[in-house]
């Protein structure tokens, strides 16, 4: 077994690696994997760009930012104690309470010096004789890995809209996805936000309050409904701690990682004024469940959806008190369900102050950003501060630009120029021991439940592995066109996410349109991770390289 604290000093050609599994992000999803990784005994190293533990939330720091997953299931479920010592404040935690309780769990488990902070990884070449990842951290730090787990994130390269000008306004600007640790002073100023998803509408209701002007630049509007946070209460929190193990049984078997109970009527099995009472209690519960818990045919009639969609129309209207802001506010061209539904607080309501505007960008589009504001097709307005809440290149986006060399030299990139092709959303063939939990394909509802699945099956892999003596291993081309082939298919089966959304890249100009979540769902990631179990790893070429050191513990 290598000593983790050589590895990055360590820039000799040796053969041996410097680390057995070297795990790229300090997200979720690759704190979890450093803790299996050296639990099951193997060295393990983490590097991380950012100065900080949290991944996407360490960068999404912006005001407003929380859970729309309850915080209980997005936890780590790994430990009972863990469990049972954080007392989540909220139902739905604010970034600040989940940077603290990632942080709380990197120092219980004294993971911290196994990771590097602002080592962002330039490069990752395969080295075939020695069956190892030459990781270039910086011009001068060279890692050999045996293993490389890039759980770098779905959602972590920022999208800034290439509108004419950006560059040259002269007041602050952020990006939602990068925001800066040290606070933003809103008091008093113009602020613009650019962006209507889950982002900018958390981001508008947080800082209503405290500017002088605010300005909200709509492309497209999206189904609100509330979040309806709260506090945990005492008696709630000695119910999650008595509850741990049903709580596990229930999030690592649902379909979607969620607690929500599925409902069990079609919308019009019910008489009106039973779904109107259904529609009420829905619109009254917390997060997701208004997807997970509410009719069963609500993403696959088309009827049934639209009136679900009108409830939520009347709602609008009811809280807009503007009729014309209220009107730009509801959306046109897609149904509930077919993008990612965002979760709001006060969102509606904040267009209710003399302070807050609405500028609908489909009847005035920007035209340029100047440097003192934002011109549109009617005028300038002048701002302050700018706040791009304009998305990200989902999936794929930070693992092509990585520099990930396989087999022969292929790029990353080229090998998925037509979009990604992977096998469980974890393996890509030509990129022998490297593994991306959490990356395309992998999305599959509650993101730590089927990411914790992904990393969990990982370590099954590489126990296997040791414990057979094989030093390297590949998914068969087979298998990667079997599951590429099975997201694509279902992906265009109702009910599917609109081909206008980003899960199928359609943000980025020139991205290729193919789907980027796992459209089998979590049912399907399970039901392929066991059958790899049975036919003993037969979708992988497995291999012992003679001039390497395979994993020792
Ligand atoms: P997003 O959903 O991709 O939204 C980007 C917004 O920017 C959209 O309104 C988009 O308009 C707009 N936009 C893009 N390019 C534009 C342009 N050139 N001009 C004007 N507007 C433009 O990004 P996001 O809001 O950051 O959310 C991304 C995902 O992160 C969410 O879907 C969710 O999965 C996750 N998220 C989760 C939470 C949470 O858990 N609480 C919070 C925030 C985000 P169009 O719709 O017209 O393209």
């Amino acid at each position: 077994m290598t000593d983790p604290e050589q590895a990055v000093a360590r820039t000799d050609d040796r053969l041996a690696p410097d680390v057995d599994v070297l795990v790229v992000g300090a997200g979720i999803t690759g704190i979890y994997q450093l803790y299996r990784a050296l639990e099951a005994g193997f060295s393990a190293q983490l590097l991380e760009a950012g100065a900080g533990v949290g991944g996407t939330w360490y960068w999404n720091r912006y005001p407003g930012a929380r859970f729309d997953s309850e915080s209980y299931t997005y936890a780590y479920l790994f430990s009972k104690e863990l469990f049972e010592e954080w007392e989540w404040r909220e139902h739905f935690a604010g970034q600040p309470e989940i940077e603290r309780y990632l942080n709380h769990v990197v120092d219980r488990f004294d993971l911290r010096r196994h990771m590097r902070f602002g080592a962002a990884v330039n490069s990752a070449v395969w080295d075939e004789p020695s069956a190892t990842w030459s990781v270039v951290v910086d011009p001068d730090t060279v890692i050999r890995a045996r293993f490389m787990v890039a759980a770098t994130g779905n959602l972590s390269v920022p999208y800034y809209p290439d509108v004419p000008g950006r560059a040259d306004f002269e007041g602050e600007q952020y990006h939602t996805g990068r925001w800066p640790v040290t606070p933003v002073d809103f008091a008093g100023k113009r602020v613009a936000v650019v962006g209507t998803g889950s982002s900018g509408v958390q981001v508008v209701p947080a800082i209503a309050e405290q500017v002088a002007s605010l300005t909200v630049y709509q492309r497209t509007a999206n189904w609100c409904t509330p979040l309806n946070n709260a506090p945990i209460n005492p008696d709630e929190q000695a119910r999650l701690r008595a509850e741990f193990e049903p709580i596990c049984e229930t999030l690592q078997t649902s379909a979607s990682g969620f607690l929500h109970p599925v409902h069990d009527r079609a919308t019009f099995d019910d008489s009106e004024e039973e779904r109107r009472a259904f529609y009420e209690r829905m619109w009254n519960s917390p997060g997701f469940s208004k997807l997970t818990s509410n009719y069963t045919d609500l993403l696959f009639d088309p009827a049934a959806n639209a009136e679900w969609c009108e409830f939520i129309v009347e709602r609008i209207r009811g809280i807009v008190e503007d009729p014309a802001t209220a009107e730009r506010l509801i959306p046109k061209d897609h149904r509930f369900g077919e993008k990612r539904p965002p979760f709001v607080i006060g969102y509606y309501e904040a267009f209710n102050r003399p302070n807050v505007t609405l500028v609908d960008l489909k009847e005035t589009p920007i035209v340029r950003v100047t440097a003192g504001g934002i011109e549109t097709t009617d005028g300038e307005r002048p701002f302050d501060v700018l706040v791009w809440a304009t998305g990200f290149d989902y999936g794929t986006g930070a693992l092509t630009r990585m520099g990930i060399r396989g087999r022969n030299g292929e790029a990353l990139e080229d090998h998925w120029a037509d979009g990604p092709a992977t096998f469980l959303g974890i393996l890509s063939t030509g990129f022998p021991n490297l593994f991306f939990p959490g990356g395309p394909h992998a999305a599959a509802g509650n993101n730590p439940r089927y990411n914790g699945d992904q990393v969990d099956f990982i370590m099954d892999t590489l126990v296997h592995l040791r414990r057979h003596g094989y030093d390297s291993i590949e998914v068969e081309q087979a298998a990667e066109e079997r599951w590429t082939n099975m997201i694509d298919r279902w992906a265009a089966k109702p009910p599917s996410f609109g081909r206008s959304s980003y899960f199928f890249g359609a943000n980025i100009p020139g991205k290729p349109r193919r789907y980027l979540l796992n459209s089998g769902g979590r049912p399907k990631l399970l039901s392929m991770i066991a059958e790899v179990r049975d036919n003993d790893y037969r979708a992988f070429r497995l291999a012992r390289t003679p001039d390497s050191t395979a994993a020792t513990a």
